[in-house]
């Protein structure tokens, strides 16, 4: 068996509530144990077992791993031109997607695995350890299969995105293409997705869609998740905890009704300030959700068209100053919360018996990642598997 201690930890952030340590359970000075990659063991630095290996933190801040658990990483080509028409004054519609459906269904499977492990270093190295992607880009039966076969090489988190926007070979008969997304696609993504997931708003799929959509999901053993309420509000949220999704995504635009649905489910609400950013929407008051006792997630939305950045420390640093989270929220939000958003209980958290997923911060605390925006401060990054 292997073990390696984690020592002089000048701030550990474990996010184990029982510490009665605040949302994060912050220690200082302290060290962990890690057998086989599993936490063994967490404590004051003086007192840590004696390990053959140890690693010396050298008074740095150690966080869990942050959990993206809202990520569109199989793709080709980029919208940078259609990125900056929008800063010029042009506005976003859902429709822009198709632009990349079609450098998509062009591209080899090499090319588009090239292009996602591209993009699978890049949040590794922002200190994201889990990661979900989605498909959606291929969106007929053949495109949306490799997409979801080659990202299940690689992360356990895969989710069907056949109803991401009605493709334009379909655009004047869209309940043709719900047919197909429930039907045949269905049937030859369902052994590599995990998840299910819509695109419920303006210019996508309405709510009855969506609910037909997620409910043939669900009865081939998918786990619904759901886009909703980015371009305006709708029903999506409600959707989303009538059919328990583990998580309702942009939540950009919500109300009173929406908040008491959340507070009272098992749903969380996964917020992605990179969409907003990257188009120059209104944020939502992350507070509103927060006071109310919803769970909140924070996640890169890492796609080529609304919200291409793959830094998870850029989201918190906007999440803070734009949709009002509080520094310990928003990293809360980041780790925990996007464990929760995957129903996961083995990350998240430095915890006995978790993973040791682990972000070694070159900071004093964890609060620099939003007090010092833009700065790399992840020092390393590192799983489970590092320690086997
Ligand atoms: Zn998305």
């Amino acid at each position: 068996m292997r073990s390696v201690a984690v020592t002089n930890i000048g701030s550990l952030i474990t996010n184990d509530h029982s510490l009665g340590l605040g949302l994060l359970g912050e220690l200082s000075d302290a060290a962990i144990l890690i057998e086989n990659g599993l936490v063994a063991w967490v404590g004051s630095s003086g007192a840590v077992p004696e390990t053959d290996e140890s690693i010396d933190v050298e008074g740095r801040t150690v966080l869990p791993g942050f959990v993206d658990s809202h990520a569109h990483l199989m793709f080709a080509g980029d919208r940078a031109s259609e990125f900056s028409a929008r800063m010029a004054g042009e506005s976003y519609a859902a429709g822009g997607i198709r632009t990349t459906v079609a450098a998509t269904r062009a591209a080899t499977d090499q090319e588009l695995e090239d292009n996602f492990m591209r993009l699978a270093g890049e949040l590794r190295s922002s200190g994201i350890t889990t990661f979900e992607t989605k498909s959606g880009y291929g969106l007929t039966t053949k495109d949306e299969a490799r997409a979801l076969r080659i990202a299940s090489k690689h992360t356990s988190e895969t989710t069907y995105l056949g109803a991401h926007v009605v493709p334009s070979e379909f655009a004047d008969r869209p309940d043709d293409y719900v047919a197909l997304v429930t039907g045949e696609m269905l049937d030859q993504v369902a052994d590599s997705a995990k998840w299910i997931d819509v695109f419920c708003d303006r210019g996508a799929f309405t709510v009855e869609q969506a609910r037909e959509i997620l409910t043939a999901g669900k009865e081939r053993g998918l786990q619904p998740r759901i886009h909703a309420n980015q371009l305006q509000q709708g029903g999506g949220i409600q959707l989303a905890v009538e059919m328990d999704c583990a998580s309702a995504d942009h939540c950009t635009h919500f109300d009173a009704k929406d908040i008491d649905a959340l507070a009272g489910s098992n749903t969380v609400a996964t917020l992605l300030p990179g969409a907003e950013f990257s188009t120059r929407a209104n944020y939502p008051d992350a507070r509103k959700l927060w006071d109310a006792g919803v769970k909140v997630a924070l996640a890169t939305d890492c796609n080529p068209g609304s919200s291409y950045t793959s830094s998870m420390p850029f989201c918190i640093a906007v999440a803070v100053r734009d949709m009002h989270f509080t520094v310990e929220q928003a990293i809360w939000s980041a780790t925990k919360g996007g464990a929760k958003a995957l129903r996961r209980d083995d990350i998240g958290a430095i915890k006995v018996g978790m993973r040791a997923d682990l972000i070694d911060l070159n900071a004093p605390s964890a609060l620099h990642l939003a007090y010092r925006p833009g700065v790399n401060l992840i020092n390393k990054t590192y799983t489970s598997e590092d320690f086997k």
